[in-house]
């Protein structure tokens, strides 16, 4: 059997390929994809931006993933719970299962860097490391989680890698309490997720900040739950924020607009003893000027924050099940397999005329 993929060779060229499906031993599983989402990461990944460590081209990206067990080892049901034929997520890392961070449950910092859709090649062993496929190789270390039927697939591909993502940021890592002031820089999924995030998590005043360009972002972002969305081309989110907080500023900055101006601003934009959630991804080869004194003298803590894990995907779960959001919303783009290279450019803001909040690719 055969599953077709769509490979980035190299920044900027993607192909439709043909693998052979690998043999599927007790401990492995193979996933038929049944959606994937396109992560601002693999835009970058697409235009070669520098990350961690080099990319090991070719690779198939897609690590925003849902779909159904196709074929599972005994050994892999019984360890990931699941059977053919169940709905699941796959989370974006998956360790090696034995270095110290591993062991410590921290595979999201696994020594291997195993994950999917970016850093193992489609040329190693088993080729489908990545969703932008027909069918995926689930490993025996990936971690994945059974999920309903009754949600949409729309939702439940922002589970792990987006709303999973922003719950760990912003919540386990930022911590985020009842009454807190959120100041989110860049209404774009991640963005959005937070807004939920803050929402659920009791926070008082959720501050979008955004641009012209962002108008229907924050028209969903209002809809979530932002208690303001200002429009950086129209007011200065400083002043907004301080008269919101009377001067008292935000206890968390989620910086997710991408931009190295972002960060610089969250350094006036938290307040004394908050916090900054620092997801990046500014690029490897990108150094940004900051006054760190600003962050001295108001005791803030600045937080690099990566990725999502069980602890954070098991509530992103619980939370898209009950449906109380529309995330489904978000998704205003799809497309199929052979169109992925146009969905990450659509998803990059390239295409002229169209208005991407989330782009899906349905292999
Ligand atoms: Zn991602
Ligand atoms: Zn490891």
């Amino acid at each position: 059997m055969k599953s077709k993929a769509m490979v980035l060779e190299a920044p900027g060229k993607m192909s439709l390929q043909e693998f052979d499906i690998p043999e599927i031993g007790p401990e492995d599983a193979l996933l038929k994809v049944e959606m994937v989402g396109v992560c601002g990461s693999d835009v970058g990944m697409y235009h070669g931006k520098k990350t961690r460590k080099p990319r090991p081209f070719p690779i198939i990206m897609g690590h925003e993933i849902v779909g159904e067990i196709a074929e599972i080892g005994e050994a892999a049901a019984c360890s990931h719970g699941v059977q053919k034929g169940d709905r699941v997520i796959v989370e974006y890392a998956f360790g090696c299962g034995h270095c110290n961070n591993c062991l410590m449950g921290k595979y999201v910092q696994c020594e291997s860097q195993f994950c999917y859709g970016s850093m193992i090649s489609c040329n190693d062993q088993k080729h489908l490391w990545g969703a932008y496929s027909e069918y995926l190789y689930v490993a025996p270390h990936a971690v994945v989680h059974k999920i309903s039927r009754d949600i949409p697939l729309e939702s439940a591909v922002l589970i792990s890698a987006v709303l999973g993502n922003a719950i760990r940021w912003l919540r386990i890592i930022g911590e985020v309490t009842i009454g807190d002031t959120v100041v989110i820089q860049g209404p774009g999924q991640q963005g959005l997720a937070g807004v939920v995030t803050a929402r659920e998590s009791g926070a008082a005043n959720i501050i979008v900040i955004g641009t012209s360009i962002d108008e229907s972002r924050m028209k969903l972002a209002r809809e979530f739950g932002a208690t303001y969305c200002c429009n950086i081309d129209k007011e200065d989110p400083l002043e907004v924020v301080k008269h919101i907080t009377h001067g008292t500023m935000a206890n968390i900055v989620m910086e997710v607009s991408g931009r190295p101006q972002g960060l610089i601003a969250s350094l006036d934009l938290v307040g004394r003893g908050g916090t900054i959630v620092v997801p990046g991804m500014y690029g490897m080869d990108t150094e940004i000027p900051l006054m760190m004194d600003k962050i001295v003298y108001k005791e803030a803590k600045m937080l690099g924050v990566f990725s999502h894990n069980i602890t954070s995907v098991i509530p992103a779960i619980k939370l898209v099940e009950s449906q109380k959001y529309a995330l489904e919303k978000m998704v205003t783009h799809r497309y199929p397999l052979e169109k992925a290279e146009l969905a990450v450019r659509v998803a990059g803001r390239e295409i002229k005329g169209e208005d991407p909040i989330k782009v899906v690719i349905v292999p």
